[in-house]
């Protein structure tokens, strides 16, 4: 069923983009030439950076699987990333956006073939203007596909939301931090390429149904996207190995 259309009363965004307009993307594989895979996203003025460990043995013995490997995904904030110092170390924040992480791309990874063994995925943010968690995730798969880690499908993530009583896409700071007595709502998503399951949706804020109908097609067009240019930074990746 196709979405219903939401009138739109939030007329401009603060940086000028259209309600469906994803900021600037850019996307790099192999960042971390020492890692197993690597890889950096950025979306506007956020920027997040993942680099993947294993599969290795895991330690200690007693966590380890004998059917399969296991996946694991730490998050973290730089302390430089925002204007106010991050305090280094784990935080409730950090941890929950880790775990949901980790279920958003355990979703795709296939580990049937490394009993016994870890996945390390270590996403760090530099630069953070809202979206850390999407972003941080469009990396990781990338860098996951680029350790050659066996996956079904990739994951590709993105924000929308609602501002003043209009869903908007690729919600950044200004607007996460938007009041109108109803205050703004936050959806971050993630996508499988090609079953187009939703491996992650939150949602922070108040939406109606059909509010929300809306803002996932929107979030699943802006998905795709996003997508295209994981793609082709992978298939540059490929390339410049094989030179
Ligand atoms: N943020 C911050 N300090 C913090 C945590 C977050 O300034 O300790 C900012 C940062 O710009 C982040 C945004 O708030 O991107 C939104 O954070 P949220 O928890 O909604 O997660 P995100 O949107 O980054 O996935």
């Amino acid at each position: 069923m196709a979405a219903k259309k939401v009138d739109s009363l939030y007329k401009k965004r603060s940086d000028g983009r259209k309600m469906d307009e994803i900021r600037p993307i850019a996307a790099k594989v192999g960042v971390v030439p020492s890692a197993d895979g690597s890889a950096m996203f950025e979306t506007g003025g956020t920027r997040a950076i993942a680099v993947v460990r294993g599969p290795r043995v895991l330690h200690p013995q007693n966590k380890r699987n004998p059917q399969k490997g296991i996946l694991r995904v730490s998050y973290g904030m730089m302390p430089f990333s925002v204007w106010d110092r991050i305090r280094p170390g784990p935080s409730r924040r950090s941890e929950e956006i880790s775990k949901v992480s980790e279920w958003a791309l355990d979703a795709v990874v296939d580990l049937d073939a490394f009993p016994n063994t870890v996945v390390d995925v270590f996403i760090q943010i530099p630069q953070a203007d809202a979206g850390t968690r999407v972003a941080g995730l469009n990396a990781a798969a990338m860098a996951l596909a680029h350790a050659g880690i066996p996956m079904k499908e990739m994951v590709s993530a993105m924000a929308v939301g609602k501002a003043d009583k209009t869903i908007i896409v690729d919600v950044d700071k200004d607007e996460e931090d938007f009041h109108d007595g109803e205050g703004a709502t936050d959806i971050p998503m993630a996508i499988t390429s090609r079953t187009k399951k939703i491996t992650l949706l939150q949602l922070d804020g108040k939406i109606s149904t059909e509010e929300l109908k809306t803002a996932i097609e929107m979030g699943k067009k802006a998905c795709g996207d996003v997508l295209e240019v994981q793609m082709k930074a992978l298939k540059e990746a490929n390339t410049e190995d094989k030179e």
